[in-house]
Formats: structure tokens, sequence, C-alpha cells
């Protein structure tokens, strides 16, 4: 480590000039000149819970004559866990069609996107999420985000315990400043000092954004190692005793640059529950303390942790919280995918996971989802709760109301949308295009394209059934975990995209390059004789992502800092065996 004093980067200066998140956005919106917001306020908008976007589709035609892009918004609405009663369905669901472009996203991590809010409409859609007692607060920024839970109430006694805790982090790292009553709320404005106004954070909060999650074993369907911190519930004879700690996880990088990687994040410790609190707040300060603030793309606490060694990490979270982390206790995971179907609670209370493809709540021919589920929160008195892999469940439907959410959901064609095939099931996609300013290639509305192709293939290879995980992005910032599937594509351009395999079907060990820049209309082609290979020599239990290691297609990613190394076969030639390059 070298000591040196680096510059800071522009966007701490941003922060400390912010008066704690407030900026210049209150006057930005009243400004009619332009559907925009200026520099700074778009950075400290993200703290708020929304992105400034525009319409990339249209960004030429609109270039051609000379019209500013057409710029809206995205708004995340941040969920603990994934869950939101009927009311708040209905309120997600009438906001997508006042203010937003008619459907919603639910995003990888639990949270709820609006897409294409003009600035005029900002306001009001704030408004109306938060008079639902829902909030878009640190949904995005340098602070952190919306933590992650396991949502399957039926799948562990000690989950309303997980839960609960995952809550109370949630709202103890929540910021404080007033400047979101204030700005969104019309509330008066009152002069703090630092202190109170944000205790844990201060004037120039963390150094990125920071990302908690909590798992229930065996099921990592939140992806706990894709986080910055994760808590493992450790369960004995039936009873929640605590948490394994585990911390460094991170799924952005940049093409080309091997300073930066994904990591899975190490487990380094392990408290009771009632430290859990105590244990996110000092590792996050630590990070918040030591992070670094000159170069954004090497803030994460991934690097902080590589730069330093998680051995460090410990000891540095062991000074802050004033006591010992004890050792980690064994746990196993099985899959990072969802349970599909109907379970019933021992309390007689049904819960139906559906698959969601893409995560987006809309209504196609042949298909309303959207509406259906509209009318099934008019009368359903549980509630809802999204999955970490833009799944959603209809959870605690009471037995009076099963017979009815059961005929609308047969009327609306849900009871029947999880008959498809392993891979499909096993998908995710992050937005891409047409919204997301960093996208280098499609991701939502290709992967239905290849998953056309592939569905082929499985059926062919006798793999219909098999759980395999798959999934893109439109860009190396890994939204949608991608170097944590067995398949991933990764965009480079347009059409272009990286292809990644091996990783862990647990969500324990990441993928390796095995093909740069595949057309995506070729990407099919080269999985079939893998797939094909897979059906045929795959030993009894293994998952594809092991198959394709054992068999020396990819060689395995032992952590990040070696993500780039001993790639697989990346030449592009056509692949008539494998190529065994590290058997
Ligand atoms: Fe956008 Fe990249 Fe995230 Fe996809 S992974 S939503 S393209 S930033």
């Amino acid at each position: 480590m070298s000591n040196e004093v680096k510059k800071p980067s522009a966007n701490e200066g941003i922060k400390t000039r912010s008066r704690f998140l407030r900026g210049t956005i209150a006057e930005g919106l009243q400004d009619t000149s332009t559907g925009a917001l200026c520099h700074d306020d778009q950075v400290l908008l993200k703290f708020h819970g929304s992105y400034q976007q525009d319409d990339r589709d249209l960004r030429a035609a609109r270039r051609k004559f000379k019209l500013e892009p057409a710029y809206i918004f995205m708004v995340r609405i941040r969920l603990t866990g994934g869950i939101l009663n009927s009311s708040q369905w209905l309120t997600v669901d009438r906001i997508a069609t006042d203010y937003g472009n008619g459907d919603f996203k639910l995003s990888t991590r639990q949270a709820i996107q609006l897409h294409g809010i003009i600035k005029n409409n900002l306001k009001s859609t704030m408004r109306d999420i938060n008079l639902a007692a829902m909030n878009t607060l640190a949904a995005c920024g340098d602070v952190n985000r919306n933590v992650m839970c396991n949502p399957n109430p039926f799948q562990s006694a000690a989950h309303e315990e997980v839960i609960n805790t995952a809550n109370a982090v949630m709202r103890h790292l929540a910021p404080r400043t007033g400047a979101y009553h204030e700005i969104w709320l019309d509330q008066e404005k009152i002069i703090s000092s630092e202190e109170t106004e944000e205790p844990i954070y201060g004037k120039t909060y963390l150094p990125r954004k920071f990302k908690i999650g909590f798992a229930i074993p065996p099921h990592n369907d939140i992806d706990l190692f894709a986080n910055d911190l994760g808590f493992i519930a450790i369960v004995e004879d039936g009873k929640l005793v605590g948490y394994n700690v585990a911390a460094g996880g991170g799924m952005g990088m940049t093409h080309g640059d091997e300073e930066t990687f994904p990591h899975i994040a190490t487990v380094f410790g392990f408290c009771t529950p009632d430290q859990v609190v105590d244990v996110a707040e000092k590792a996050l300060m630590v990070q918040r303390d030591f992070g670094d603030r000159s170069l954004r793309k090497h803030a994460r606490l991934k690097y902080t942790i590589a730069d330093r060694s998680i051995e460090w990490f410990r000891d540095e979270v062991n000074n802050y919280l004033g006591y010992k982390l004890e050792p980690a206790r064994p746990y196993h995971f099985e899959t990072n995918g969802d349970q599909y179907g109907w379970v019933v609670s021992e309390n007689g209370y049904s819960h139906f996971t559906m698959y969601v493809a893409g995560g987006r709540v809309i209504d196609k021919p042949g298909f309303a989802l959207r509406t259906g589920l509209r009318e099934i929160a008019k009368i359903h008195d549980g509630d809802f709760r999204l999955t970490g892999n833009q799944n959603l469940i209809i959870a605690n439907i009471s037995p009076e109301k099963k017979a009815a959410i059961t005929a609308l959901m047969e009327e609306y064609g849900i009871l029947r949308n999880h008959d498809k095939t392993g891979i499909e099931l096993g998908s995710v996609a992050c937005v891409a295009l047409p919204t997301c300013g960093l996208a280098l290639a499609e991701s939502e509305r290709y992967m239905p394209v290849l998953l056309e192709q592939l569905n082929d293939v499985v059926e062919r290879a006798g793999l219909r059934h098999d759980s395999i995980t798959i999934r893109s992005t439109g860009c190396p910032n890994g939204c949608a975990r991608p170097y944590l599937s067995e398949i991933a594509m990764v965009g480079r351009g347009p059409n272009r995209y990286n292809l990644y395999l091996g990783g862990g079907h647990a969500g324990d060990r990441m993928n390796k390059l095995f093909r740069q820049d595949v057309q995506g209309e070729e990407i099919a082609g080269v999985l079939e004789p893998i797939l094909f290979h897979y059906a045929r020599e795959r030993e009894e239990g293994e998952k594809f992502g092991d198959f394709v290691i054992r068999t020396g297609y990819v060689a395995k990613t032992i952590q990040g800092t070696d993500f780039h190394k001993n790639v697989g076969n990346v030449t592009g030639d056509k692949l008539e065996e494998p190529e065994l390059v590290n058997a």
C-alpha cells in the first residue's frame, strides 16, 4: 500500500458541496427549459433513488433534428427483502401508468424499477411512492443500498428472524439527511450539524455503493457472495444461533482493465444475532475510512480488501467493534436459483413462486401478466415478494383466498408460466438498452432471442429439466451478477458479447472467459456442442458449471484477482471437440 495522498475524485467534491445531498435538485426540477438536471445534481439524484437516462432508441433521430436527448428517469423503490403488500403493488402498477412507460421491472436486488419518467413527473412519482409507505432513498448512490434477504417465508423457521434483522440493518444504515423529505415531500428545511444529519456517513458518505445481503442455507438465492457484506444464517438444532460474516464481493469490472475484476466475498467470522447491526455498521465504517476516494473504479470494498487482505479487514472490524468476531461455522449452499411453484406453510398459508422473464411486469400478446397480477392484488390479503433472480412470490395466500387467486392465476396464464426449460427458468438479464446509459449491447431484449435457440438445444440434448444458470448484461458492470452464473454473456459492443462459463451452481464460484467477441446469433451454436457433451458425459449429479471445468473448457476461478488469468478457448475458432486448456 502506498502512503501517497491522492486527489479525491470529482464525485467526492460534489458530495462535500451538496449540503447532505441537497445540491440544486429542487431548483433543477423547476427548470422547464430542459428535461435534464445539471451534472452534479444527476450524481446526487442517485442517492435519492433515481438515475437520469435517455431513450437511446431515439438518440440518433433527435440529434438529427437538433433536439436534446429524450431525457427520462429511472426510479428505484427500495424494499428490504423485496416485500410489499397488495396495496403497495397496486400503487406501483398505477404509477407505471400515470408517470412511467406502462410497465415495471423487478430488479436483481429485490427492488422495483420504474422507467421512462419525465422530469416533470419525478416529484409526483416520489410523493406517491412515499404515500404508499415505500421509499427510494439509498436505492442508488454511495451508501448502503437495498438489503437483500431470502424472501421465501416457508423455507426456514428462522426466516422471520432473519428478515427482521435485515430490516434493522437497513433502517440503521439509511441516510438520515433531511434533503429527501425537503425536496420530494415539501417538508421544511431543518438546519443541523454533520453529526446529527449523518452520524454514520458524514458529509462525503461512502467511496462507492455498498451492498448487504442475508442468505439462509441451503438457499443462496440472493447471491450472497456478490455483496460487499454478507450474513449467512447459521441454524443449529432448528434455532438461529447467529451468522457467518462475509465481505468483499462485487461484480463490476471494466473490459480490458485487469486492475478491475469481479470478486466473491470471503467468509471471515461469525457473530450472534444481536451483534449483526453493530457488525454491519462497523464494517461499513471501515470501508468509509479506508476505501479509495480517488479512483471510483477502485473504490468498492473488494479492492480495499484485495489491496490489504481479508485478515486486515477482520482485524479492523474487530478494532471498530471493540470485541472479536468468533470463527466462522460450517454451512452449505446448494443453489442460487429460485424454487418454482406452490408451497404450503404449516399454518395453511400458500406461496407461489413464479418466473418473470427479465423481471419485466408487462402485458404482452397472449400473456397479460401485469393485468393478472393487478387483479390478484385487488383481492390478495398476503404480500408479494421479489426474489433476487427477478422472479416473484405471491406469498401468504390465506386459505380463504386461495381458490379465487388460483382461478385468476389460471385465467391469466400465471399458473402455467413456469412450464419452461431449466435453462430458461435459470435466466436473468439486466435492463441494458434502450434506457441504461452504460449499455454496450442488448441484454433484456436479447435474452429471449437466445433462450428460444437454447430451448431447442436443451430439448434435443435431453436437458429440459436440468437447472442451468444463465445471465446476460449489456456491459461489464455486472448488474445481473453474470460472473456467478454457469453461462454468462457480457456485452462488448453492438451484438458482441464475451461468453463466460463455469460459475458454481450455488453462486459460490465465478465463471471464466471462454470466448471473446461472439456475435449474439452465434452463441447458441457455440454452446450447443458443450451442452450435448454435458448431456452425454456428465457424472451423477454433476452441474453444468462443474462439468465445463472438469472437462477443461475453462479453468477454475479461485478468486477475483485471478479472474483474468488462464482464460478458456477464446480464439473464436469453431469448437469441434472440447479443448483441454487446463485439465
Ligand atoms: Fe446497464 Fe451494464 Fe448494469 Fe446492464 S450491467 S443495467 S448495461 S450498467
